[in-house]
């Protein structure tokens, strides 16, 4: 039982990847160490559950690795995907430290296994977790807790105090009581503030509405608010998310990888008014998932609808709901409520478009189109093979990017550029220090295992010293 009246060395906010990190790399490093997880124990570790892998660079080819992928090419991918909008130094030291992470979690007794395969391609790049992201938190939390981390669930932090850039205490609500607990130094991992609708509508307007949240409905952006409010310095464009299109009928809120649809590349996508938007074979889809959030909660409504052929139904990963099907065009459009003059008027046009070539989803194909607007510039192959399916989707919000500054120790720093005295973040919570905008799979947890390792190991030598 953790002792909240007692002084710790480090309190960790949030029980995901990052605070876990933090929690072990503080503990090991000879600190005490009190974790609060605003969650019960049964839904303990926030997005981090719903997680499948990570990208670390290596320079040759590992047990589950097919080959190497360096810092130089994983700089020019996130260089890529963020069109530059990312703190370079922080980047490239990331980068650096991700290959060492590789083997660090295998040190908190997290096991990788080979990548999954279909649309992902992701075997070169990115390790996945022997299990998935709850086996991993599992392995994570034994550790913690084999090492004497002080785990407390169900324990929300509701307020922090600080003075000066210096964090005092946090008051916790647990068991319907609010207590103040001190430590020495603060790891705030506490997430984004995806789960927070009305903060997201603040920028979205009434169109956030219509956001499904992929994951925790614990990340309410209420540390990343309070640390804002209390002089801590912002990073990112509160616009910015990790944001793909899922089933439109997935739940509110924690629907995870099961509602998610990776089968954009299959077919063509479009609007309420049956028109397509943009081009569905831009590139090789892990580089491009993270971009169809943000295209459909520009459109009317902020609905699509994925439209293909009976060909290609068992090449993706179903989702939890089955896709809605028509034995012609026009009957599928009347299924989804659409305008079966205007959704056989697009099929026919792009079907006309469609240039002949030889179809390789693993590869930026020659199968492209000519003619229309906006193109399908890879992957482009007539739907024409009765039953037509379609996948109503909706923005799925992953995570956001506003954040707290930080330096290389992942230290806050304050408005005036100070850094602050004993107050550290990682994880979502900071995120936007490395993603101004855009997604590479993977990235995510590479964020919160570097920083959350660094924040714990310099808080642990700033509360010793
Ligand atoms: C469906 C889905 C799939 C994903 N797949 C991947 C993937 O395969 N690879 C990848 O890299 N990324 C993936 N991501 C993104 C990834 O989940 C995040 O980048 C990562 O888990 C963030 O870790 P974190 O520790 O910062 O936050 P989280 O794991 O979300 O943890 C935040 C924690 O803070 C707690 N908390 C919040 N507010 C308070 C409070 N006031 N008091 C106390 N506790 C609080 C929450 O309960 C939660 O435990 C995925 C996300 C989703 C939703």
């Amino acid at each position: 039982m953790a002792d909240l009246t007692r002084t710790y060395d480090v309190l960790v906010i949030g029980g995901g990847n990052a605070a876990l990190c933090a929690a072990i790399s503080a503990r090991r490093a000879g600190a005490s160490v009190l974790v609060l997880e605003g969650a019960p124990k049964f839904y303990r570790g926030g997005n981090t559950r719903h997680t499948r892998n990570m990208r670390c660079a290596h320079d040759a080819a590992t047990d589950i690795l097919t080959g190497p992928y360096t810092e130089d090419e994983f700089f020019d991918d996130l260089m890529r995907v963020t069109g530059g909008q990312t703190d370079e130094e922080l980047a490239r030291f990331m980068i650096a430290q991700s290959k060492e992470i590789l083997d660090w979690i295998v040190e908190q007794g997290v096991r990788w296994q080979p990548s999954l395969g279909g649309t992902l391609s992701l075997g070169r790049t990115n390790s996945f977790f022997l299990g998935g992201g709850r086996a991993m938190l599992n392995a994570l939390y034994l550790t913690a807790e084999k090492l004497g981390v002080e785990i407390v669930y169900d324990a929300q932090v509701t307020d922090l105090d600080i003075a000066d850039g210096m964090f005092l205490s946090a008051a916790v609500k647990h068991g319907g009581v609010v207590q103040d607990v001190r430590a020495g130094t603060l790891v705030a991992a506490a997430g984004g503030f995806e789960a927070n609708i009305e903060w997201l509508k603040e920028y979205w307007g009434e169109a956030a509405e219509n956001f499904l949240i992929r994951g925790t409905p614990y990340n309410c952006g209420t540390i990343l608010k309070m640390l804002l409010d209390k002089g801590v310095q912002q990073v990112g464009d509160p616009t910015q998310c990790h944001a793909v299109a899922i089933d439109a009928r997935a739940p509110k809120f924690d629907g995870g990888i099961i509602t998610r649809l990776d089968c954009v590349v299959f077919g063509i996508v479009v609007n309420r008014d049956a028109a397509r938007f943009y081009d569905e074979g831009e590139d090789i889809w892990p580089k491009r998932y993270a971009i169809w959030g943000r295209l459909v909660a520009a459109q009317p409504d902020q609905i699509a609808y994925i439209v293909f052929d009976s060909t290609v139904l068992t090449s993706f990963m179903p989702s939890l709901y089955p896709p809605i099907s028509g034995n012609s065009i026009g009957d599928l459009a009347q299924q989804l409520g659409l305008d079966a003059a205007k959704l056989e008027h697009t099929v026919a046009e792009f079907n006309a478009s469609v240039q002949p070539g030889t179809f390789d989803h693993t590869i930026l194909d020659d199968c492209r189109t000519e003619g229309i607007s906006p193109p399908k510039t890879h992957w482009a192959r007539r739907i024409e093979i009765a039953p037509f399916y379609a996948y109503p989707v909706r923005p799925g919000i992953t995570f956001t990017y506003l954040g707290t500054r930080v330096n290389r120790d992942s230290r806050m720093l304050m408005r005036d550029g100070r850094p602050s005295a004993n107050m550290f973040a990682a994880g979502e919570i900071m995120a936007g220090n490395v993603l101004g905008r855009g997604y590479a799979a993977g990235i995510g947890m590479t964020i919160g295992s570097v920083f959350g390792r660094i924040a714990g190991k310099e808080a642990a030598k700033h509360a010793r010293n």
